[in-house]
């Protein structure tokens, strides 16, 4: 099978390999659509040196496709079913899986993620991680669905309900996701950064107020409180960078909640968090996926919209050169379409 795998950073190649064989409790999928995200970019470039400790290796993580084969063991899953796959594998049977929050397992076995690879033909996934896909949901959007789980955690974290304001920093791939997953919600969101079409999808998905910049780092949130001169109760951060945490704590009122999805050190003091009252939400990825297919088949939520390009597996080297190139800002979602879609 035909399988992307990056030899140095920046050096990503299609080659040959063998197709791996289920083991108990896996399953192949034929992988149909790789939606690269904002992590993948990062493996790409191994930044930092934090993502790659050897090489070659496989890249990839949110992805929809079809069941090939089974490993021993796995239930309620046949050959045929269309698949999407959470972030994270999980026990399924401590008291946080049993609560719905599979993505805080308490299992020690599952506590350092998996690394998944979906750049391929086939891939090997834990049966636990995958949900079979609506008959309206299509392989595209099932493919996208980070960005909408990690914000539906964070919504339901936030307590947030329909008509209510939430700012998102950040319009990338988590971003964009985040946007469409509030306006689903009936949420009316403040689109914090981003720029060139990036921003301009935000606004196509629903964002009603749009605060673009115009240079990477420049600080908008200045301009967002001109707008709101108390502030906004409810923030999601989505950048994980250092702007994105000084723009989402500037433009918090006192007593909102800031839901964080990585990141470096809180740019606020113990103190001000007291001073404040600020309620600091941490999100890992969510449990929410087949709440989000079910929005998707619904017809509340759709990124397709925000597809800017797609590509053939093997032309996976160009795909990756423009996300992490400066022309990225114009490019919304990213598809590598891997299977034959009969
Ligand atoms: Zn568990």
């Amino acid at each position: 099978m035909k399988a992307a795998r990056l030899h140095a950073p920046g050096d990503i190649r299609v080659e040959d390999v063998a197709r791996p064989e289920p083991g108990p409790g896996q399953v192949l999928v034929q992988v149909m659509a790789y939606a690269p995200y904002g992590t993948d970019v990062g493996t790409y470039l191994n930044r930092g040196g934090r993502y790659v400790k050897s090489y070659p290796v496989g890249i990839g993580a949110d992805f929809s496709g079809i069941v090939a084969q089974l490993g021993a063991g796995v239930e309620g899953l046949a050959p045929g079913d269309r698949v999407s796959a959470l972030a994270l594998d999980h026990c399924g049977a401590c008291a946080n899986c049993t609560k719905g929050r599979h993505n805080l397992c308490l299992d020690p076995a599952f506590r350092t993620p998996v690394r998944q690879t979906c750049c391929e033909e086939y891939t090997l996934v834990s049966a636990r991680k995958l949900a079979v896909l609506p008959d309206a949901v299509g392989f595209e959007d099932a493919a996208m669905l980070a960005g909408p789980v990690d914000a539906l955690n964070a919504f339901r974290r936030m307590r947030l309900e329909a008509g209510q304001r939430v700012g998102i920093v950040g319009v990338g791939a988590m971003g964009l996701g985040a946007v469409a997953m509030a306006r689903a919600l009936g949420l009316e969101v403040v689109a914090i950064g981003g720029s060139g079409r990036r921003s301009d999808l935000a606004g196509d998905l629903g964002a009603a107020h749009l605060f673009p910049i115009a240079a990477h780092g420049e600080r908008v949130s200045e301009r967002v409180l001109g707008a709101f001169p108390e502030g906004l109760d409810a923030v999601m951060e989505t950048t994980a960078s250092a702007w994105g945490m000084d723009e989402a704590f500037a433009v918090a009122a006192p007593g909102a909640r800031v839901a964080l999805t990585g990141g470096g050190d809180l740019p606020v003091s113990n103190w001000q968090i007291v001073e404040r009252e600020l309620e600091i939400l941490g999100v890992k990825a969510g449990p929410g996926q087949v709440d989000v297919l079910e929005f998707i088949a619904r017809g509340d939520l759709s990124l397709r919209p925000t597809i800017t390009r797609r590509f053939a597996l093997d032309d996976v080297a160009e795909a990756f050169t423009l996300l992490a190139g400066p022309q990225a800002r114009d490019v919304g979602r990213v598809i590598i379409e891997i299977g034959e879609t009969a």
